[in-house]
């Protein structure tokens, strides 16, 4: 990244900076043309006066005269000239012949006819090299066929032209060093909370994830990324503690029926037992490996759903058809305590979902409701569509939740009254699994309840699609 950051400011600095000397050549150069060629205008507009006077009748161009004054023989009013490095001729466009000069140029006459003046650089070949000059040639209206033209050597243009080139160019030389390595530098010091942070994040493992990346010393633009990084740090830490609680309370929960049955084993085996009594040994063993068997199961669905191993098998489902599977399945129980169940379903509820994870997730509401609710209580389980979502509800007349309880019951191995609970046969794992289902479906669960007045399941599910 440094690397790429250095050498991204060389390439977009050097290419502003090299654009940047070019326009300053050019303008320069354009200015210093300018003024040589303002100069070159003056110069021949002030000797064409000299030479010849049309507001005079008697003035006409006389040739030996021009010659005589453009030679500088006698002390002349052009003899300003020379001194300040112009030369100037008059030359003979038909027959491309200089007629008077003020110095010997090898420059050839113009031929042919022009009217206009013109400006045009060129060069002068002389003993010590060649040298660029701009010419000026300013045709005469009052000679026809004869033109002033006024020259300067370009040697001081060029020079400061050259001088120009130079410091640009030490300019340009200057940035291409200087550039990559602030760019280095600049980069380097930007990216020091960066590897601070990478240090931090290297030496975070499973065993320890109580560390986070210090936001202090992180830039303002780091900060989110710091804060985000954090956030996820805790978020996997409590996932960490959530699955270490969670294989302890597993733990917990297949010693506690296999210690029951060993020890229950330990003493029937103890000496020679009648048939009933190795029949009455038998049957808890049984009950003991059926409450095992169930709790394998919940594990295993709980753990199947949580790595999306089955995919649900989506069906229309009529909420009618599931209510009376359902509570066919658990009418025995209802009527041993003595508990009237009632249905408020609007007709032709269709839900779209996987049949099997909804009538668990109905039958483990309705199952907890006959657990808990008092002999001779009633349940009323509700089921109405909204606008976008259908309701359904499971209502008893039970002892009801605690809100202080409300965030844990869905929670995993959690027992609001673990005595009570597990005097009931439950695990704390049904919400849990209710709740998995229900989120698979895209759907809520929640719970309305205080102590002492009942409690109410509320699901809701998405509206058929
Ligand atoms: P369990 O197998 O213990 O019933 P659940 O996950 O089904 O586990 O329920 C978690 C806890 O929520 C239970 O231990 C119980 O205390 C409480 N609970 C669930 N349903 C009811 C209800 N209808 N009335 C009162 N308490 C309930």
């Amino acid at each position: 990244m440094r690397v790429r950051l250095a050498l991204w400011a060389l390439l977009l600095l050097g290419l502003a900076q090299i654009g940047i000397s070019i326009l300053i050549y050019l303008a320069i150069s354009g200015w210093l043309e300018d003024q040589v060629n303002r100069s070159l205008l003056l110069t021949a507009s002030q000797v064409a006066g000299i030479l010849y006077d049309p507001d005079d009748p008697r003035s006409s161009l006389d040739i030996a005269d021009v010659r005589r004054q453009l030679a500088n023989d006698d002390i002349t009013s052009l003899s300003f000239l020379r001194e300040q490095g112009f030369f100037v001729r008059l030359v003979d466009m038909v027959n491309a012949r200089v007629v008077a000069a003020s110095a010997d140029y090898a420059i050839p006459a113009p031929h042919g006819q022009m009217s206009q003046p013109t400006f045009e650089t060129v060069n002068v070949h002389q003993a010590n090299g060649t040298s660029e000059s701009r010419l000026y040639t300013l045709p005469l209206d009052y000679a026809p066929g004869l033109a002033l033209q006024v020259g300067v050597s370009l040697r001081d243009v060029r020079e400061i032209q050259g001088d120009m080139a130079r410091v640009l160019g030490v300019l340009l030389l200057f940035t291409a060093v200087s550039t990559p390595l602030s760019g280095w530098f600049l980069a380097n010091r930007a990216l020091t909370p960066v590897r601070a942070a990478v240090a931090t994040a290297a030496e975070i493992n499973a065993s320890d994830l109580s560390q986070r990346l210090d936001i202090g010393a992180a830039e303002v633009e780091l900060e989110q990324l710091v804060r985000t990084f954090n956030a996820m740090l805790e978020r996997i830490e409590q996932a960490f503690r959530r699955q270490r609680q969670f294989t302890a309370d597993a733990a917990h929960e297949l010693r506690t029926p296999l210690s029951i049955m060993l020890t229950g084993l330990e003493v029937t085996l103890s000496r020679e037992r009648s048939a009933a009594e190795y029949q009455t040994t038998l049957a808890s063993v049984q009950e003991e490996v059926q409450r095992l068997a169930h709790l394998a199961n919940s594990l295993l669905m709980l753990a199947r759903a949580d790595t999306r191993d089955v995919p649900l098998e989506m069906h229309d489902v009529d909420l009618w058809a599931l209510l009376d599977t359902v509570i066919d399945q658990l009418a025995a129980r209802a009527n041993e305590k003595s508990i009237s169940v009632t249905r408020e379903i609007a007709p032709d509820l269709i839900v779209r979902g996987d049949e099997a994870r909804l009538i668990q997730v109905v039958y483990n509401l309705l199952d907890n409701a006959l657990k808990y609710t008092p002999a001779g209580g009633s349940v009323r389980v509700t089921a109405a569509r909204h606008a976008d979502h259908i309701e359904f509800a499971v209502q008893d007349s039970g002892p009801g939740i605690p809100a202080a309880e409300h965030p844990h019951i869905f929670e995993r191995f959690y027992r609001a009254d673990a005595a009570r609970s597990r005097g009931h046969g439950g695990f704390g794992l049904g919400l849990a699994i209710a709740k998995q289902g229900i989120e698979l479906h895209g759907g809520t669960i929640t719970v309305i309840s205080e102590a002492g007045q009942g409690a109410r399941f509320v699901v809701n599910l998405p509206a058929r699609v």
